[in-house]
């Protein structure tokens, strides 16, 4: 496995600027439409199971800023790139059971940053200037989750780059993170629960930031403020 990744990552630094820019750029509509796509089959599969009485409507600002934030996490992903290839990001091929602790630790850190992050983008001053916006969809539809601030998605990217400048961690840990990040966002704006109300009683599982959990947040703004887990919002008291 630790093979297959090393190939992936040789490929990686084998791949020119323009090269890289082109399979960032390409590789984000990817996961945009796929996000898209799996919003809808979400919805249809568990159309018995909806968290709002209607989807938000998609405007045509909501289109420019979703592909706004695509663009723009092509760049993260540019920026990220060269600080990889410039020494700055280290990338490891471990033994499987290191890839899932950096997994586990590069999950858990970007859980606490982003509770912290969301926690300062409700405070009035940066709330009016930017995280409003995504407010603006009170229930969702399936490019909520790209319809943010351009400063949030940077924000974002930005965290995840400080994460990988202070820990190297391991090459699968940062694509399975990636993989879970898209996941987790479509799952917390798909507009249906697919979890069964049994695992919100269940240890572990009921802290699993499920697609309530985010909904709930729409509806109810001074609440729930995490991604990935419920954990920093039971600790701070913000759980709905
Ligand atoms: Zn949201
Ligand atoms: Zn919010």
């Amino acid at each position: 496995m630790s093979t297959a990744a090393q190939a992936i990552f040789d490929w990686f630094s084998r791949c020119s600027l323009p090269g890289w820019i082109a399979f960032s750029l390409a590789g984000n509509v990817a996961i945009f439409l796929l996000s898209i796509g799996l919003c809808w089959l979400l919805g249809f599969l568990f159309r018995d199971r909806p968290l709002f009485d209607r989807p938000q409507t998609v405007t045509r600002g909501d289109l420019g800023l979703a592909c706004l934030a695509v663009v723009l996490n092509s760049a993260v992903a540019v920026v990220g790139w060269l600080l990889w290839k410039t020494g700055w990001i280290k990338i490891t091929h471990p033994a499987w059971w290191r890839t899932l602790l950096d997994l586990l630790v590069f999950v858990g850190t970007m859980d606490l940053g982003m509770y912290l992050s969301h926690r300062l983008a409700h405070h009035p001053w940066f709330y009016a200037r930017v995280h409003a916006r995504h407010h603006t969809h009170e229930s969702v539809n399936p490019i909520s989750l790209f319809v943010l601030h351009p400063f949030e998605v940077l924000g974002f990217g930005g965290l995840m780059i400080t994460v990988l400048v202070l820990l190297p961690l391991s090459g699968i840990a940062v694509l399975a993170y990636l993989t879970l990040n898209v996941l987790f966002g479509t799952l917390g704006h798909a507009g249906v629960e697919p979890f069964p109300p049994a695992w919100s009683r269940l240890p572990l599982l009921r802290d699993v930031g499920s697609s309530s959990f985010h909904a709930a947040h729409h509806r109810s703004p001074a609440t729930n403020f995490g991604f990935y887990s419920t954990v920093w919002d039971r600790l701070f008291g913000t759980l709905d």
